[in-house]
């Protein structure tokens, strides 16, 4: 090879590794996998034009010859392409095992290679020394035999497809497909018929192939751009789709992974162009939930979505995740594909299960805190009870009856209510005690009370005054009543004999009682009720002690005006 040789062949190299890197780029980039099919699949049509054109600048054979290798190579390989281009288009990648894909590009990896080796000119010799003009063996008609069979494979699976898409934007994508190919396929047959089996007839059409290539490509071209039947996400959404913690799968109709954004690395090992077997992915995890309900309603793609939780991780950290799945529909409510949103709710969890936790505390110690106010409300209620009661008698002490009088004698008075009040004292109860003891003195003595309390009204108060001494208050009671009562009173203790025991004598006793009735139509008010109640009881007393010096078991009434 000489100089001018070399720098050719480092022009191409250097063309070589430019075009590497702009594949580069757009392979592992994020675009969609069919983007990246496509793109392959352009690459390999460019390849046809550039490498014809190549041949026709150079009187070097064996330039002539390696352009001409290029070219039949890209064709070659553009076969298979087809066909991987055309599953993927209609959403059957996942079918495309490693291994299959091995066989299906046999046919085009054999032709590529037969092109390249050229063994015994059984690709293309030459005439009259140059490959501007050739004879072509048997390895091209393989290489066209297999192309024609490659594209009538993938029109008939594009045609099969087409019959069982579900969605008229589906359907609508593989027939731009199928016209793409037929396009650039009846171009290459026009261009074999007129200048390679028609060689001769002095008919020559330049570039026919290339012209299908081209139309063909600018065809795919119009239908990417304007029917954007490619399109899935906006690829200017996928960085605020890697910036959010919740991890993100977008399906298409089929359940191929059009897309995943990085949150969901640590939890699904899936990348585009993979089939997401929903029951199978759920199978060997721990659900926590009604996984049956979740698969009806993801295999029937309810419009309202379907959650679900499971746990992953060893024990000593469980992370709980929800899965949410929606399907997505087009305008005509036809399904166009999923998003599934993993989200990692162990925190939140946590804080429901401990904020569970405290509740149950809190309302423990509610329970307590009510039961015991209720054993202190009780509590409260007998003290108040006891402050007020005398104990041996049960009826009232001598202070709850002054402060309720202190209240209601005021009352009385502005309103001009007559009342009165008894006081009233045992006869000769020493004797009792002397000759029956105190314990059986105490008996008499509540016993008294007990009958008196029968006799009055639930307003009257009757209270222990002092020793053996009460008194009782009677509201709205003017002399002439409160003298029935009193008499009354005096009889009812003087029948009430009381039995103290097996070997005593049953116990009679008296009573003497002084009695004081208010009546309308005097003050209107007094500036110190406890003296006036002073001065009451001392009126009361004074007749209570004439009582007693006009021989006892008998009442002294007195009656003043307020
Ligand atoms: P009278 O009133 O008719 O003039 O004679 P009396 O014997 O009742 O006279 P006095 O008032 O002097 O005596 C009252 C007695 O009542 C004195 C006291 O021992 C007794 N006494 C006072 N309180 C109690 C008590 O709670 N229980 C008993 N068993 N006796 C009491
Ligand atoms: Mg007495
Ligand atoms: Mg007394």
């Amino acid at each position: 090879m000489n100089r001018v040789g070399l720098g050719v062949w480092s022009e191409l190299i250097f063309f070589l590794i430019l075009l590497f890197m702009f594949a580069i780029i757009f392979l592992f980039n994020t675009i969609t996998v069919l983007h990246k099919v496509y793109l392959v699949f352009h690459f390999l049509m460019m390849l046809w034009p550039i490498s014809q054109f190549a041949v026709m600048t150079t009187e070097n054979p064996q330039l002539q010859l390696f352009y001409l290798k290029a070219s039949f190579v890209g064709l070659s390989l553009l076969g298979s392409g087809w066909l991987i281009f055309a599953v993927f288009l209609t959403g059957q990648s996942y079918l495309l095992t490693k291994k299959r894909l091995f066989w299906l590009s046999l046919p085009s990896l054999l032709s590529a290679a037969g092109i390249l080796f050229n063994p015994y000119g059984w690709f293309a010799t030459p005439i009259e020394g140059a490959f501007k003009d050739r004879h072509y063996g048997p390895f091209f008609w393989f290489t066209l035999i297999t192309l024609a069979l490659y594209v009538l494979i993938s029109i008939y699976h594009l045609y099969v497809s087409h019959r069982t898409a579900k969605t008229a934007r589906h359907r609508l994508q593989i027939i731009l497909a199928a016209i793409g190919i037929l396009i650039l396929s009846s171009f290459a047959l026009a261009d074999l018929v007129v200048n390679v089996l028609l060689q001769g007839q002095g008919i020559i059409v330049i570039g026919l192939t290339s012209w299908g290539i081209v139309l063909s490509g600018l065809y795919f071209l119009i239908a990417i751009q304007f029917f954007k039947v490619f399109h899935v996400i906006q690829l200017d959404q996928k960085d605020v789709l890697d910036s959010m913690s919740t991890g993100i799968i977008v399906l298409d109709e089929h359940g191929i992974v059009l897309d995943v954004n990085s949150a969901i690395r640590p939890l699904v090992s899936l990348r585009p162009g993979d089939f997401l077997d929903m029951s199978r992915f759920l199978a060997p995890l721990h659900i926590e939930g009604d996984l049956e309900a979740f698969l009806d309603a993801y295999e029937k793609r309810n419009p309202e979505g379907a959650q679900i939780e499971i746990a992953m991780g060893s024990d000593s950290h469980i992370s709980h995740i929800s899965i949410y799945t929606a399907p997505i529909f087009d305008s005509g409510m036809a399904l166009i594909g999923r998003i599934i949103t993993f989200q990692d709710v162990s925190e939140l969890r946590r804080l429901v299960d401990a904020s569970h936790r405290q509740n149950e505390v809190l309302q423990e110690r509610n329970r307590a805190l009510m039961i015991m106010q209720d054993e202190l409300y009780k509590a409260n209620q007998m003290l108040e009870q006891m402050a007020v009661t005398d104990s041996l008698t049960g009826c009232y002490n001598r202070r709850y009856l002054m402060q309720q009088l202190e209240h209601e004698v005021m009352t009385n008075m502005r309103y001009q209510i007559p009342f009165s009040i008894f006081l009233f004292d045992i006869d000769l109860f020493k004797n009792v005690n002397d000759r029956f003891g105190h314990i059986i003195g105490d008996e008499v003595l509540s016993s008294t009370a007990a009958v008196v309390k029968k006799m009055l009204r639930r307003t009257d108060i009757l209270a222990r005054y002092g020793g053996e001494e009460f008194s009782v208050y009677l509201p709205h009671t003017n002399q002439e009543q409160a003298m029935l009562l009193a008499q009354r009173i005096k009889e009812a203790v003087e029948f009430n004999i009381i039995q103290p025991g097996p070997g005593n004598q049953p116990i009679g006793v008296t009573i003497s009682l002084g009695v004081l009735s208010v009546d309308k139509g005097g003050r209107m008010s007094v500036d110190n009720p406890k003296a006036y109640l002073r001065e009451l009881f001392s009126e009361a007393d004074a007749a209570l002690y004439e009582a007693k010096h006009g021989g006892r078991n008998r009442i002294v009434s007195i009656s003043r005006k307020a």
